[in-house]
């Protein structure tokens, strides 16, 4: 099959969160299968044309009043022949940060993405690559699926099949209705059932409405967004595609997340032979200046400090952790200013018990995975998660609430028969959130037979891109006999 890739974010040329990972590593897992895979993103600021070329001729792309023009630059996803595509346009990409600079979004984020959106069909007949299947991510490309359906739908490309994956049902693409023209559509499609929402524009809304397939990033989740608690107000616009809606896992980089050989960590180790994790807790514990005891559990967090993630129920249940139970705390997170300061505050008071880095760190993102004992993953929704299945490559146990991704790749501990990878919470509070900490820390000191034999199990399951490659095939295929009318 012949399949082109748009997204406003591919790892690692640019990158905010999971949407960049699967969108630089799928395309190669496809291509491995045999597909004809090329990928398209905007050239932001940051982004070297070192490596890259540029075509001779330039792209006009229709957007607002009339058209904007840019220049696509070439280059490869790394380790890889799949073609990567880089459209230029200095005036809507080169500037500091890819959505918003600090907590605002640009102004012009509808023009930005209609240009990409448009630009990805544009691009496709300069190339004169027919896809079979448009495959977009989120609401930034979710209109190439409204623009096949209508300014493409006399020609060649209005006959390929999009597939729609939606990463975060949070990120929706609300604007004023006055800014319907930038997407040069007609006012016939804000209506109810395509673009409007509550008065407004919502370009998820009309790609859930105009593409083939749908996919989210986790069986769960696909069911989650479905209900009112977890579907930010579009739950029945998704439930009303319900049958064109698949759940797959994301898959992780296991040659990067792999304790064996991971150059970040102070000793390297495997299931069978688990001593190198404790040389990592010990080094933790000392660039944490916490005190150096193997047998104090260590609870680790590495994330956005942002609402989603649960940071504001952990904070809640804090006083009770550290007054109540004998755990050690290390967090690594940026993001809201209150989070910061917050447990940067709480870590200044408590040095002895917790160590709260502000900052992002990859390499230490690293350290904590190998040299936690728990990693805690809070989250009130997560539509996949990537940290619950580095923990467990790296025999840190996750203690999660069981939404989402979490639900579907952490089994939660049965005292009975020491089966499970990590300790789940199902209605999550601060009183909860503490139960099942206390849980974790009881099996640490109470079970530390299972606590280990739950390590190797958790290290020995994967996570690779193989599968869900294979699962998105299946999908491709469905959508392009849905879309040739094959069923
Ligand atoms: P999301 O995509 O919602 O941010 P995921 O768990 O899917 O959450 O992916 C987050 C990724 O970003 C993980 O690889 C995580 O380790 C990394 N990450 C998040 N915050 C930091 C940080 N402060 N320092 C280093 N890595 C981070």
């Amino acid at each position: 099959m012949k399949i082109f890739f748009s997204a406003s974010e591919v790892a690692p040329f640019a990158k905010t969160g999971g949407l960049a990972d699967v969108v630089g590593a799928l395309p190669k897992y496809l291509a491995h299968l045999g597909h004809d895979v090329r990928v398209v993103m905007p050239l932001y600021r940051g982004i070297s044309r070192a490596a890259l070329e540029r075509h001779p001729q330039p792209l006009g792309v229709p957007v607002g009043w009339g058209e904007k023009w840019g220049a696509v630059w070439e280059g490869r996803l790394p380790k890889s022949e799949v073609p990567i595509y880089f459209l230029e346009n200095d005036s809507l990409y080169d500037r500091e940060g890819i959505y918003g600079a600090k907590e605002s979004a640009f102004g012009d984020n509808l023009e930005r993405y209609a240009f990409l959106s448009r630009g990805t069909l544009q691009l496709s007949k300069l190339l004169g690559f027919v896809p079979d299947v448009f495959h977009v991510h989120d609401w930034m490309t979710a209109a190439v699926s409204i623009y096949l359906n209508t300014w493409e739908k006399e020609t060649p490309w209005g006959k390929a099949a999009s597939v729609l994956t939606i990463h975060n049902l949070a990120h929706q693409g609300w604007f004023p209705k006055d800014e319907l023209p930038t997407l040069q559509l007609d006012w016939s499609h804000y209506n109810f059932l395509e673009l409007e929402a509550y008065d407004k524009i919502n370009v998820l809304k009309g790609g859930i409405y105009h593409s083939t397939c749908l996919t989210t990033v986790s069986p769960s989740y696909a069911l989650e967004i479905q209900t009112p608690a977890f579907g930010f107000a579009l739950d029945g616009v998704v439930r009303a595609r319900a049958d064109s809606l698949f759940g797959i896992l994301n898959g992780i980089d296991e040659t990067i997340w792999d304790p064996s050989s991971d150059p970040n960590l102070p000793a390297n180790y495997n299931a069978e032979d688990l001593s190198g994790k404790a040389v990592c807790k010990a080094e933790l514990q000392r660039e944490a200046g916490l005190p150096v005891n193997p047998n104090i559990p260590l609870i680790g967090m590495v994330s956005r400090f942002d609402k989603q993630k649960g940071y504001d129920v952990l904070a809640e249940a804090i006083p009770r952790i550290l007054g109540e139970l004998d755990v050690q705390l290390v967090l690594l997170g940026t993001g809201e200013y209150w989070a910061e300061t917050f447990f940067g505050t709480l870590s200044h008071h408590h040095p002895e018990r917790i160590q709260a880095w502000v900052g992002f760190n990859p390499a230490l993102a690293h350290r904590i995975e190998a040299g936690s004992d728990f990693f805690l993953m809070p989250s009130h929704f997560e539509p996949c998660g990537l940290n619950q299945m580095y923990s467990q490559r790296y025999g840190t146990l996750p203690i999660v609430h069981a939404v989402g991704g979490l639900e579907d790749t952490v089994e939660n501990f049965d005292e009975e028969t020491g089966e499970g990878t990590g300790f789940k919470v199902y209605d999550l509070n601060a009183d909860s959130l503490f139960d099942v900490i206390g849980w974790a820390v009881w099996a640490f000191y109470q079970r530390p037979g299972q606590i280990l034999a739950m390590r190797r199990r958790a290290m020995q399951k994967h996570f690779s891109w193989d599968q869900p490659a294979r699962e998105y095939e299946k999908v491709y295929q469905k959508a392009v006999r849905r879309r040739t009318g094959l069923k």
